[in-house]
């Protein structure tokens, strides 16, 4: 198995990556806190998990990927009342547009997907155990980490307790503390809040409890990689370390890895910047999904993506460039005595390969599928192809997009539209029009021409016959 780099948040450095078990990655996701629809920024976060999954299984590891889905916090109480709805009802539109998203854009379903709401009993047990162990204190009905008591609190994040001087206030909270720096775990419930019974009285679980209660049920106490958004890291990421190894007395996870924000035009997305965007604001405007999970995949995880329509309007014109030349290959005969692409797509592989292992580079993989692309474009004007170089390209191409998932054109047809996926019912579809013009029959022709146009093909009479594509 190749030897893999990430970049740890832990240590704040790339180096080589070791699963506990060889050959296999257990790695958990914050998932969406479902209070409204992901923004791009939220799906950003959510690509690059996904990139991360096929990446790994790209190289040959068994990946087991656990996103939680927060459906009890201060955002989803604040908003269900504020709808007059009950928790579950209030959040289950928002789970069920989380996935449509997940769906929009091609990313692969992690093997779990466990609700907070879900694994009560789960958190107060790792709370009682806290309480027990001296780390954590009751007061007034809610119960808090003791950060006093946590000697390398800070660790991930580099943020040093001892700047922060007593009576600051870290975190605004109306609840009584020992310490300002102290944190939730479990939070009394106030007069018509959602709450569960608990030994210290009606409540619900503090948000970074959740993640640490419900990876380590899945995922064990020690696991491999864990993975968020660069804003998650303080404070949220930092206390999931300080509960869980103070409970278990264990590193929790071993790797951590960060996505950066993702901005818009240059400047941080906000409502009230008017530059904030939905997936389903952005499907509206006839954006396409396809040129969106490219757009997301093409800056480093470890970069602010700079969100652009333009950018986006580049990130399809990339994509016609590759559907054009799988549309050429697929035209071409294969004329020469000998293959002329067996050392190209070796080495095209491996270097995808080198760039999967280092660091999670998609970027590079997508330098190389261009380089690739251009070399066999290259081939096929030369009339170069040989036997079997077609189905070594396609192969090629399959394998990167695995990774990828973006360059096969048919796998991305709307389900209404499947059969203009279907590149041997078009090819049946022009062939019958030429026979209709042929034998002259023009209003079965344009017919033929117009039902084509209505899948997005468009014919091009050339004087070697006609030609089709994609628009
Ligand atoms: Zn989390």
């Amino acid at each position: 198995m190749r030897a893999v780099t990430f970049y740890n948040t832990l240590g704040r450095r790339l180096g080589p990556f070791e699963p506990l078990e060889l050959g296999k990655v257990r790695f958990y996701t914050c998932g969406p806190t479902v209070y409204n629809h992901a923004h791009i920024g939220n799906l950003r976060t959510f690509l690059f998990e996904d990139l991360l999954r096929r990446g790994l299984r790209f190289l040959g590891y068994e990946v087991t990927q656990v996103m939680n889905v927060t459906d009890v916090d201060d955002k989803t109480i604040r908003e269900a009342a504020a709808a007059g709805l009950s928790l579950d009802d209030y959040t289950a539109p928002y789970i069920d547009s989380f996935f449509e998203d997940l769906d929009t854009l091609h990313i692969e379903r992690a093997e779990e997907y466990p609700r907070a709401t879900h694994h009560i009993p789960e958190m107060i047990a790792m709370v009682e155990s806290l309480v027990a162990k001296g780390y954590a204190y009751v007061a007034d009905g809610s119960v808090f980490f003791r950060i006093a008591e946590d000697d390398d609190y800070g660790r991930l994040s580099g943020f040093d307790l001892a700047e922060v001087r007593q009576g600051e206030r870290v975190a605004s909270d109306e609840y009584d503390k020992e310490d300002v720096r102290d944190f939730v775990l479990w939070k009394g419930a106030k007069p018509e809040e959602p709450s569960w019974d608990s030994p210290w009285g009606p409540g619900r679980p503090g948000w970074h409890l959740e993640c640490s209660a419900m990876s380590m049920r899945y995922l064990g106490e020690t696991f491999d990689i864990h993975t968020g958004g660069v804003d998650n890291i303080f404070p949220h990421h930092e206390n999931e370390i300080a509960q869980s190894e103070s409970t278990t007395g264990k590193p929790f996870a071993r790797y951590w890895l960060h996505a950066e924000h993702l901005i818009v035009d240059g400047e941080k997305m906000s409502k009230s910047a008017g530059n904030f965007y939905t997936l389903k604001e952005l499907l509206a405007q006839g954006v396409e999904p396809r040129a969106m999970r490219y757009l997301l995949s093409s800056t480093h995880y470890r970069k602010k993506l700079n969100f652009t329509l333009e950018g986006l309007a580049d990130a399809s014109a990339a994509l016609r460039r590759l559907d054009e030349m799988r549309f050429r290959l697929d035209h071409a005969r294969e004329e020469a005595a000998e293959p002329s692409l067996v050392a190209a797509t070796g080495e095209a592989l491996e270097r995808f390969t080198e760039a999967v292992a280092d660091d999670l580079n998609v970027a590079g993989c997508l330098g190389t599928v261009f380089g690739f692309s251009k070399k066999v474009n290259v081939a096929i004007e030369a009339g170069e192809l040989g036997p079997g170089d077609r189905e070594r390209v396609h192969r090629l191409l399959a394998r990167f997009d695995e990774l990828l998932g973006v360059l096969d054109p048919a796998a991305w047809q709307p389900a209404e539209t499947g059969e203009a996926g279907d590149d041997a019912a078009i090819d049946a579809l022009v062939a019958e029009r030429q026979q209709a013009r042929e034998s002259r029959d023009f209003v079965r022709a344009d017919e033929i021409r117009d039902e084509l146009a209505a899948l997005g093909i468009a014919i091009e009479d050339t004087p070697q016959g006609p030609r089709w594509k994609r628009q």
